[in-house]
């Protein structure tokens, strides 16, 4: 037998050396028998309970803790996606406001580039390599409004995806966020 002490009243209890589990006579507390190298003692099994349940409230958390940083990890790569590099090696995300100042511009230009080239060559000579001059000069305009108004126009729906993706992730975020509490 052992010595031990009721762990919710204090009690003396006299317990079997091999005994795991026992209910105190004094408080009838049922109680775990821990024994540990360097002592004995008794715990109380709804302390126990609440031990556990601490526990697996922990294990919860951390598991939501995952799902957060897995959902931020995914989203890194997915940004990864949407960002592109201007001439000077930086790193943009595109932007719908930025797209039609670029797009505005670019189409600005090659309809000045084309009215000027047209006005240049009106009235050019008509021999030797003059009449393609005419038509090429004009055309370079031509080909900027197009490619411009394109390229804007493709930044401009990437933004917008863009901005669907990142409202995605958001809600996803606070999904998770709201869970844990
Ligand atoms: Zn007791």
């Amino acid at each position: 037998m052992e010595s031990l002490n009721c762990n919710s009243c204090g009690a003396p209890l006299e317990v079997p050396d091999s005994a795991n589990y026992v209910k105190c006579n004094h408080c009838g507390q049922q109680l775990v028998v821990r024994r540990s190298e360097s002592a004995t003692f008794t715990e109380a099994v709804d302390r126990l309970a609440e031990t556990t349940e601490a526990l697996s409230e922990q294990v919860e958390e951390l598991s939501r803790h995952n799902e957060l940083a897995e959902l931020d990890r995914r989203w890194e790569l997915e940004r990864e996606n949407f960002t592109f590099s201007d001439k000077h090696g930086h790193r943009h995300l595109p932007d719908e406001k930025n797209s039609m100042i670029g797009g505005i511009v670019t189409v600005v230009f090659g309809c000045l580039w084309t009215i000027i080239a047209v006005g240049m060559m009106a009235n050019a000579p008509n021999f030797g390599l003059f009449p393609i001059v005419k038509i090429v000069f004009p055309i370079f305009g031509v080909l900027f409004v197009v490619f411009g108004a394109t390229a804007a126009m493709r930044n401009f729906q990437m933004a917008k995806d863009y901005k669907a993706a990142y409202r995605r992730y958001q809600t996803e975020r606070e999904r998770i966020i709201r869970e844990q509490s």
